[in-house]
């Protein structure tokens, strides 16, 4: 690592161990589903190197942190913001196809689902084109469930994103009540 980076890794660690921190809300979805554990993150912030920086013009550069808590690698993405606060943006087990190995990522061909969405904001991963089965969320005590909807899915961490054109349907469905189920369970056909 270069010495700035060296600097802001050190930095890292000591807001890490006196926890001082933020988790996105993508985060603390991770944790509250197992996917990973408090420890396991505090372990990277706390240990880790810096293995690549993320620059956008809008935002703070991003750094992508690596450590190897239990011996599996984990990358964990995070960031200083402009007040000084360290946020824990994300975090996921490199994998294939997107990493040859923990250090090395892999060039993928592939359809992109649209040609102005390729890569994922969170982590930067391809998108690929996905029909989600079961498109859920919780509303006012009812289930909403909306079958067969377009969506784009990153192939690392997970994250879905549904096109304006596909959002505009979901929405106009809700608002006309179209859908079929009982008691408090809503379910919509995409199409039709
Ligand atoms: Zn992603």
């Amino acid at each position: 690592m270069s010495k700035k980076l060296t600097l802001i890794m050190d930095w890292i660690k000591s807001r890490t161990k006196d926890r001082i921190y933020f988790n996105s809300e993508h985060m603390v979805r991770y944790l509250t589903r197992r996917t990973f554990s408090i420890s396991e993150i505090e372990t990277v912030l706390a240990e880790g190197s810096i293995l690549e920086t993320h620059s956008h013009p809008l935002r703070n550069d991003c750094y992508l942190v690596l450590a190897y808590p239990d011996n599996k690698p984990i990358h964990v993405m995070c960031t200083k913001d402009k007040d000084e606060n360290l946020i824990v943006l994300y975090a996921y087990r490199p994998s294939e196809p997107t990493w040859k190995d923990e250090r090395t990522r892999r060039q993928v061909k592939g359809q992109p689902m649209d040609e102005n969405l390729r890569k994922c904001f969170f982590c930067n991963s391809d998108i690929e084109p996905i029909t989600v089965g079961n498109f859920d969320f919780r509303w006012e005590g009812s289930l909403y469930v909306i079958k067969g909807v377009p969506a784009g899915l990153c192939v690392q961490c997970g994250e879905k994103y549904i096109s304006a054109e596909a959002s505009k349907k979901i929405v106009a469905k809700i608002e006309k009540k179209d859908f079929t189920g009982k008691d408090d369970v809503l379910v919509f056909e995409y199409e039709g």
